[in-house]
């Protein structure tokens, strides 16, 4: 956007700072770089309001027309905080791209985030939903963050308890939208590293590309990951999409059971509690979805549960079109779709 400190501009086209490519303006938005202070910013918003925080715009549905202050978080950094004989803590600045970071990392010798590749956005909105992707989770690496607390003008120190982490969700999520301004988060990683590869695909990556189980590295993890997502994944700057729209739903073992007495293929995996979660891109394809169009949205050809746009859609196509999938998934399974990005209007 280009905006300078504390600026506030008025009338901000969005519409390439959303992956899902909606035409969105912004009332006016607040840019927060490296040197703006917490004061300085609760004073900028307490006559205007901030109603949300926006980072990559990979994971949100935008209205075409957004009242109000969109606050949008510059900050750039990466420093290495501590090491200890089990752990290295990193600190990085909510700005900074979350790929490049895991690159970096890696770059220094620092693995640990490696299965995180790819994923778009920014360090800042990872912990949002508690990112993950091929056998890893951000809380599986967090140590604690820096955000502001807009509502009380104070900055808090967050701990893995303090946020609340769950599958694709967290505090920062569930609670009203603007009220933590993320800073900085503080990943620890571990220093005596060892490969996941629990993930099916992953595993038969590397040994295709001939790598001994007890040889692999971090970067191998690394290149798999990142060719696995190209190879699946619609690319948002060719086919505009916010990732998985929806969650894998969690049902109970009773659910599950009852389900895969009719459908003995329904892929799950037990959880933690007597759980299952469903693969809700399998879900999605049996419903009849998988590629299909409607006016300008559909479900992509290759992965059902990506929603994407094929040009000039608006948020309201985008809903309308997530609300007919999930209710024909709950026709058909009794089971109710939860959707991952956030709307803001
Ligand atoms: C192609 C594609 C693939 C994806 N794959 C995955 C995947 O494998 N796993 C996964 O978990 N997600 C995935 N996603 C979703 C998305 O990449 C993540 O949710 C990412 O963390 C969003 O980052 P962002 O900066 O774009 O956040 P935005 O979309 O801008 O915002 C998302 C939420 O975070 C909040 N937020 C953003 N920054 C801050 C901040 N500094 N402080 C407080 N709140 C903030 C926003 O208010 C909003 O509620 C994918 C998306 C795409 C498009």
């Amino acid at each position: 956007l280009g905006c300078g400190l504390l600026e506030l501009v008025k009338n901000v086209d969005l519409s390439a700072s959303n992956t899902l490519g909606l035409a969105a303006r912004a009332q006016s938005v607040l840019c927060i770089d490296n040197d703006a202070s917490l004061a300085a910013v609760c004073e900028a918003v307490r006559g205007h309001g901030v109603q949300r925080v926006l980072g990559g715009g990979s994971n949100v549905v935008l209205a075409a027309e957004l009242p109000g202050v969109t606050v949008q978080v510059q900050t750039r950094g990466v420093q290495l905080l501590t090491q200890s004989a089990q752990a290295r803590v990193v600190q990085a600045q909510a700005g900074e791209c979350w790929h490049d970071f895991v690159q970096y990392c890696l770059a220094q010798g620092w693995p640990g985030l490696e299965n995180l590749a790819l994923i778009p956005g920014t360090v800042g909105a990872a912990p949002v939903q508690n990112i993950g992707a091929y056998g890893v989770e951000l809380a599986q690496r967090f140590h604690s963050l820096v955000a502001w607390d807009l509502q009380a003008g104070r900055v808090v120190e967050m701990g893995l308890q303090d946020c609340q982490f769950a599958y694709r969700d967290s505090v920062f999520k569930r609670a009203a939208p603007g009220r933590w301004l993320i800073v900085a988060v503080r990943f620890c990683l571990p220093v005596r590293w060892q490969p996941v590869l629990d993930y099916p695909d992953l595993q038969r990556y590397v040994d295709l590309q001939g790598v001994a189980s007890d040889a692999v590295e971090a970067q191998d993890v690394f290149d798999a990951v990142c060719a696995i997502r190209r190879s699946k994944l619609p690319d948002p700057a060719v086919l505009p999409n916010a990732g998985s729209f929806f969650k894998n739903p969690v049902v109970t073992r009773e659910q599950y059971l009852y389900l895969a007495r009719t459908w003995p293929d329904l892929p799950a995996h037990a959880q933690a509690g007597g759980f299952y979660k469903l693969a809700a891109g399998w879900l999605v394809e049996q419903a009849g979805w998988k590629g299909k169009r409607v006016g300008a949205v559909g479900m992509h050809e290759r992965q059902a549960l990506v929603l994407v746009n094929h040009g000039g859609a608006t948020a309201n196509q985008v809903l309308a079109l997530a609300a007919q999938v999930q209710a024909s998934v709950q026709q058909r399974f009794g089971v109710l779709l939860e959707q991952e990005p956030v709307v803001f209007s």
